[in-house]
């Protein structure tokens, strides 16, 4: 009683606005800029409670005279290397303040009986804060790594503590530094995440003329974890059954780690293997992928097929890099059935659809998609050709790979060791008298000028280009020495395209919208609600929240008015024309209404750098 006397200085109703700010700024990751964690905290184990209440940012801005009362309820704990602080599922009684030590938070996967390491918790640093705020178990295991001290506070102070801001302010600061740390253990940064996806596709686009082999899985036996073939057919299993894109196989100088890409995330295993089962992993997969065992410092490429848990046949190229420790290996996992989406699947958007289906009834002209390498541009290609009448019209692919068989449609690879690259193939597709051609992607003068013929001369073309934004399109074509007369006249439209993670829905959750997200939504002229979605994080998703991708679009179609504007060569008149059409709506403005509806979160969005951040707010570093 004398406690709260002396910190609850609030009424009802303030504490649970104060809750709702706390979890907002917690979800949004966005921390007020005024408050700064104290820079000279001194490392030393042997401080007293009241200097660890000093020193620890979510308690620093509290009055001396709370910090000594604080002192008082807390109880100190010492855990031993590798002791359990608290499990998943577990419900948490009281905040776990680290004093000294180190505690790792991760998550258990039961298929491979592993753990993936989210984050670690040093000195000062506060576990549970989330569970006690949300009143949910916790969905982490939180382990010592080395003898730790920690200070335990119970429950009911820490609700007490939640309704003076000088407490709630900091919390949020150092709830929202832990997320961007979960953020970056999941490789979440967009630029390495490109970086391995370029990787993964250059060296393996030679692998036209391998061989392929079949892997066997054997039969579901005994669990032991330690036969590292046996190992290998459940990351293998694992990996498909998350829907991973790629697997890496990654030798450093004592150990041998393996991550997965999943919806462009990488997710890595937390506990790193001994280099000796990386080395039969590798030379595992090169038999099945009939490489070269004995070549270590060439790079090298091959294929196999294995067939997954369902049974389904799962196409693997291999990719190997010679890298300081080791051999690195890329994985890329392509499914053979059920990846062409129907049209009307492709987005929850009607006017999307709609779009695209009138495209399919075009007799001849240039259709481009603009979008950086992963942004599912083919995948929405592959849609409307596949929308197409398959037997009344010849349609004829040109792709760098072939990514997906379509059935009733011949697709030619570029094979660049013989010869044929994309604007010799294109000659030969064109005196196949094709009614419809894909051209995998536009990247010279040469080719583009092919396609312009083409698309003049009674065929419909429709490729992708490399290029920020679907109004960027046409100066990129300039560029390409096209004349803008042939652009003017050939072009049907132009539409931009990236993915983003979707709402995982064995795990949405509704939460409160901050002022900065409505004010977002008013802005893009969005009705919405009080309410937005995010993902918790369950057993389906990994803990992430998210599950399965979402593209998003902007396009316009090409009218008389903007044909004028472009044979001016007038940038910035065709860029107010274009904005100016009805039916266009900007790429950020689609991915809030998808926010709006509960596909994605703003969190995706970001990323993109669709979203300006408010003023005086900056995100966590
Ligand atoms: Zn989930």
């Amino acid at each position: 009683p004398q406690y709260r006397s002396k910190i609850l200085g609030l009424k009802e109703d303030d504490f649970e606005k104060y809750q709702n700010w706390a979890l907002n700024y917690y979800l949004s990751g966005i921390i007020p800029p005024e408050i700064k964690a104290q820079s000279s905290s001194p490392l030393d184990s042997s401080l007293t409670k009241e200097e660890f209440f000093q020193f620890s940012l979510s308690f620093s801005q509290l009055s001396s005279d709370v910090q000594k009362e604080l002192a008082l309820h807390v109880e100190e704990r010492i855990y031993t290397k590798g002791e359990i602080v608290f499990n998943e599922e577990e419900e948490l009684n009281s905040l776990v303040l680290v004093q000294s030590g180190e505690i790792e938070l991760s998550h258990y996967i039961k298929d491979l009986s592993v753990y993936f390491t989210l984050d670690k918790a040093l000195d000062f640093d506060v576990l549970g804060a989330e569970e006690l705020l949300c009143h949910v178990p916790s969905t982490l295991m939180a382990r010592a790594n080395k003898k730790t001290k920690t200070l335990l506070l119970p429950k009911n102070i820490f609700e007490e503590l939640m309704s003076t801001t000088d407490f709630v302010v900091p919390l949020c600061i150092s709830l929202a530094s832990r997320l961007q740390s979960f953020n970056k253990f999941r490789g979440k940064t967009i630029q390495s995440g490109e970086d391995d996806v370029v990787l993964g596709e250059e060296s393996m686009s030679s692998s036209g003329t391998t061989k392929v082999a079949t892997l066997n899985l054997p039969e579901e036996g005994g669990r032991d974890t330690k036969d590292p073939i046996r190992l290998l057919d459940k990351v293998l299993r694992l990996a498909s059954q998350k829907n991973a894109s790629d697997i890496h196989f990654e030798f450093f100088e004592k150990e041998f780690c393996v991550r997965f890409r999943v919806d462009g995330t990488m997710i890595s295993f937390q506990k790193p293997l001994e280099r000796e089962i990386g080395m039969t992993f590798v030379n595992r997969i090169k038999v099945l992928a009939q490489m070269d065992i004995s070549e270590r410092r060439r790079p090298q490429d091959g294929k196999f097929v294995f067939k997954d848990d369902s049974g389904e046949e799962v196409n693997a190229r291999v990719s190997t890099l010679p890298a300081r420790f080791g051999e690195k290996m890329v994985i890329r996992l392509l499914r053979k059935k059920g990846s062409v989406i129907p049209l009307n699947r492709l987005a929850p958007d009607k006017k999307v659809i709609q779009f695209l289906n009138r495209l399919t009834e075009y007799k001849q002209g240039l259709f481009l998609i603009a979008g950086p390498t992963g942004s599912g541009k083919t995948t929405t290609l592959y849609s409307v050709l596949n929308k197409m009448d398959h037997v009344e019209k010849n349609i004829l692919t040109v792709e760098d790979p072939v990514e997906l068989d379509l059935k009733g449609i011949n697709q030619v690879q570029i094979n660049r060791e013989i010869g044929l690259d994309y604007s010799q193939v294109l000659r030969y597709v064109l005196r196949q008298d094709p009614d419809v051609i894909l051209v995998g992607e536009i990247r010279d003068q040469e080719s583009l000028q092919m396609v312009f013929e083409a698309s003049l001369t009674g065929h419909l073309v429709l490729s992708t280009i490399h290029a920020a934004n679907s109004v960027d399109v046409f100066p990129r074509l300039l560029e390409l020495k096209a004349r803008a007369s042939q652009v003017a006249t050939s072009l049907i439209g132009v539409m931009s395209q990236r993915l983003v993670r979707g709402i995982c829905p064995h795990c949405k959750t509704a939460r409160p919208l901050s002022s900065e997200e409505l004010a977002l939504f008013e802005s893009a002229g969005l009705q919405v609600g009080t309410e937005t979605f995010y993902g918790k994080g369950c057993e389906a998703c990994l803990q992430t929240g998210y599950l399965g991708r979402l593209p998003l679009f902007e396009f316009w179609e090409n009218d008389e008015q903007i044909q004028t504007v472009m044979m001016k060569e007038d940038m910035e008149l065709l860029s107010q024309t274009i904005r100016s059409q009805p039916q266009f709506q900007p790429l950020l403005h689609y991915g809030l209404s998808m926010v709006a509806r509960g596909f994605t979160t703003f969190d995706e969005i970001r990323p993109y750098g669709l979203l300006r951040q408010p003023l005086g707010v900056r995100q966590a570093a």
